[in-house]
């Protein structure tokens, strides 16, 4: 494999997002060697990513003590492979790496979910994250018309985070009912903080237009968006935009975690009362194990972190705020469930597998997964069905197949890697950066 590193820790914590860093703060206040890895260049994960957490006194906090002497921090660097147990691989910008560890943490939190409808391929039509995520590193927003659909609490933060840069936001178009949603505010009273977030989004989104039962039916644009045709409890309008900035709530990024031979319960990794997944030396915490939110991953973290390092009564601690947490979890998984008109949206010509082009008519005479893979190439391509999978999981009730190593696309050499693993020529790194 060239000239790739070996390095060796105790706790390998994999993704650098709250739930990661709480993990491995914890991990390392055991007084074990821990190591962090994620794959962008900077720790922070989706919601504390760049800019965003020098403002933000608990992310800083986080930051540090996920940077403290004991850890080192590995940015940068995708795992994609275990070869053996106990040994995971890495990419980084230009080797890959050998991890070695005793205990692992899998931290690599959730993704958008998209749903195809007619013309949301075109330039500007981008996943609610994804643009804001695109802000924070240097897209210009100012004067922008935006209009923010989809469903979940990340519509809100995203259309309150765009506006602050100077957005115009049209409209925020959820998909859920207003019943729905006023069920889910009585859940908030139990969560004292939560209610603090929503008043605080509630006044930065003063005067934006907030639809429930609204979804966007398709886009119209040459070239490039123009347009937005949307649903509004049962009434069709055009508006008129620069941007759509459309997500519908998260998904679990499962992948490692199956890689490795984790069993999952409803699409999420399962974990015992420490984060311990089915295999003993294994951890999860965060988007992995469920969607609720940066406090409940910074909770789950900070339990596998000190479950990880031999400290279990410190973990018992936090397992009633966790428990609260979960509930509010389960009220979001509720709460934002996908109505079935949206099943209906994508015309027989709209691209469902976009990496490699393959039309809603092709895909819907197949009868799994595995089929409509084999005949049609879709899931296969360079996002290997991130986006895709749960798109036909909701459309035809697919269930994903097995996962298969690289996890993502990768270099040719780091593939050789694989081969190579435990090779005496790795270059030993033990100690933290
Ligand atoms: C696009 C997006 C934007 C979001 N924005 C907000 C927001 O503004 N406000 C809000 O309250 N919530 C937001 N959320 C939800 C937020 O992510 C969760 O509430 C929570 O913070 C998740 O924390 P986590 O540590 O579990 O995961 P994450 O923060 O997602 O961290 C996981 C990290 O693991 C890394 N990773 C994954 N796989 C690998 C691998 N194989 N190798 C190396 N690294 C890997 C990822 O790149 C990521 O940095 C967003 C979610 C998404 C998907």
């Amino acid at each position: 494999m060239g000239s790739g590193s070996r390095h060796r820790y105790h706790v390998l914590v994999i993704g650098g997002g709250p739930a990661g860093m709480a993990a491995a703060a914890r991990a390392a206040a055991c007084g074990v060697r821990v190591g962090i890895v994620d794959d962008n260049f900077g720790l922070g994960g989706q919601i504390w990513r760049g800019a965003t957490a020098g403002e933000i006194p608990e992310a800083r906090r986080w930051m540090e003590s996920a940077q403290s002497v004991n850890i080192a921090v590995l940015c940068g660097m995708r795992v994609f492979d275990q070869p053996e147990t106990g040994v995971l691989l890495a990419e980084g910008i230009d080797d890959t790496h050998e991890l070695h560890y005793d205990k692992l943490i899998v931290a690599t939190g959730s993704r958008e979910r998209f749903l195809p409808f007619p013309g949301w391929t075109l330039p500007n039509v981008l996943g609610a994250g994804g643009l804001q995520a695109m802000v924070k590193c240097g897209l210009p927003i100012h004067g922008k018309r935006v209009i923010v659909a989809g469903t979940g609490p990340l519509l809100l933060a995203v259309a309150a985070y765009l506006r602050k840069r100077g957005a115009q936001i049209l409209m925020s178009c959820e998909q859920a009912s207003v019943t729905a949603l006023a069920r889910f505010a009585v859940t908030l009273l139990r969560h004292s903080g939560k209610i603090i977030q929503g008043m605080q989004l509630k006044k930065e989104l003063a005067r934006v237009p907030f639809a429930t039962s609204c979804w966007p039916l398709a886009v119209q644009g040459n070239q490039v968006l123009e347009s937005v045709r949307i649903v509004r409890s049962g009434k069709v309008e055009t508006l008129a935009c620069d941007y759509l900035a459309c997500g519908f709530h998260l998904v679990p990024n499962t992948e490692l975690a199956t890689l490795l031979g984790c069993q999952l319960e409803n699409g999420y990794v399962r974990t015992d009362d420490f984060q311990r997944t089915s295999i003993p030396e294994v951890f999860c915490a965060g988007g992995p194990t469920g969607i609720g939110g940066v406090e409940l991953s910074l909770v789950e973290g900070q339990i596998a972190g000190y479950a990880a390092g031999g400290r279990t009564a410190e973990a018992r601690e936090l397992f009633g705020e966790r428990k609260k947490l979960r509930q509010f979890a389960r009220a979001l998984e509720r709460t934002f469930q996908l109505r079935p008109e949206l099943r209906g949206l994508a015309s027989p010509e709209t691209i469902v597998c976009r990496c490699e082009d393959v039309p809603y008519s092709c895909l819907r005479h197949h009868d799994s997964w595995r089929a409509a893979k084999l005949r049609t190439r879709c899931g296969m391509g360079p996002c290997q069905g991130r986006v895709c999978g749960p798109v036909t999981q909701f459309l035809f009730r697919w269930n994903p197949d097995s996962v298969r190593p690289p996890i993502f696309p990768v270099r040719v050499e780091s593939l050789a890697a694989t081969a190579g693993a435990s090779d005496p020529v790795h270059q030993e790194v033990t100690g933290g950066h």
